[in-house]
């Protein structure tokens, strides 16, 4: 396994892996790894010749009261996981190499990035298609891994590449949870033991959002107020629930199939977001 930390050497490796037409998968990550990023990797291993994970805390898609600095970076235990899974490049860039002075040129895609996460997000979306698109330049994968547990990233980056003719296909695997059901998250380790406690409201609302449906409710303004109402504790505070359309990302009023269950929720300081697709 090798580190590339510039650009241009990526863009050298992976222009002459695909002259000897091998099939490369990219995985895009901000590292700190869990069990999430490596079923994404497990399955670009599966499929490709060469899997490519990129590990890159992107300033771009960070508000300015957000995260960035504190954000867990462990690049040391990063590098064994995707040695021990069997990843043949790690490309991890500083920001300068990614972002140099006289930068100015972003990629946004209109409309689902202005909705859902971007209310409390703004400029959020743009970052991540900025950096994808980049990726995506530096990289030519013939497979890109995203997890659902980010939906509606997922679901703008596979816009983006629909509606720019990117040349790569976008996988999107499903969220890998903790046995309790909380999604597993870099962020969760933010979480003190009472609001690890707290976070699983998350989980708790998706499912109950799950037994309705079951049980024949199908007016979403019903399942949200539902959800709403369990979603209760000291420190723990809504930024949305919705039901949406998962074309559009528009709310919807009455349950489809494939129609997306979103929340955000504030536990503490830590914003925690999770979904479930109806099938
Ligand atoms: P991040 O490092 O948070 O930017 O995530 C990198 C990729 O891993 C994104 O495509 C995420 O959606 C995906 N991911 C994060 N958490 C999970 C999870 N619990 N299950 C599946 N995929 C995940």
């Amino acid at each position: 396994m090798k580190i590339i930390r510039s650009p241009q050497t990526i863009s050298a490796i992976s222009k002459k892996l695909k002259l000897k037409k091998k099939t490369i998968g990219l995985v895009p990550t901000m590292g700190a790894l869990h069990k999430g990023h490596l079923s994404l990797i497990s399955e670009a291993v599966r499929e490709n010749d060469f899997v490519v994970v990129s590990i890159f805390v992107n300033p771009a898609q960070f508000g300015p009261r957000e995260d960035f600095k504190r954000y867990p970076r462990m690049v040391n235990k990063d590098i064994m996981l995707c040695r021990s899974r069997g990843v043949d490049f790690i490309f991890m860039p500083k920001p300068d190499h990614m972002y140099p002075k006289m930068f100015t040129t972003y990629v946004t895609v209109e409309g689902l990035s202005n909705v859902l996460c971007a209310k409390s997000r703004p400029g959020h979306f743009r970052g991540v298609t900025t950096v994808v698109t980049k990726l995506f330049n530096c990289i030519p994968a013939d497979i890109a891994y995203f997890g659902q547990k980010d939906i509606q990233q997922a679901i703008i980056i596979k816009r983006m590449a629909k509606d720019l003719n990117m040349p790569v296909a976008i996988k999107i695997m499903p969220t890998i949870r903790e046995s309790d059901g909380l999604a597993l998250s870099s962020r969760n380790i933010y979480l003190n033991v009472k609001e690890r406690k707290d976070a699983l409201v998350l989980f708790k609302s998706l499912k109950l959002a799950k037994g309705l449906i079951k049980s024949g409710v199908s007016e979403t303004g019903k399942i949200i107020h539902a959800m709403r109402r369990i979603i209760r504790g000291k420190n723990v505070r809504i930024d949305y629930v919705a039901i949406v359309d998962s074309d559009n990302l528009i709310p919807i009023q009455k349950i489809t199939k494939g129609c997306i269950i979103a929340l955000a929720v504030w536990i503490g300081k830590t914003r925690l977001i999770d979904n479930v697709i109806v099938r």
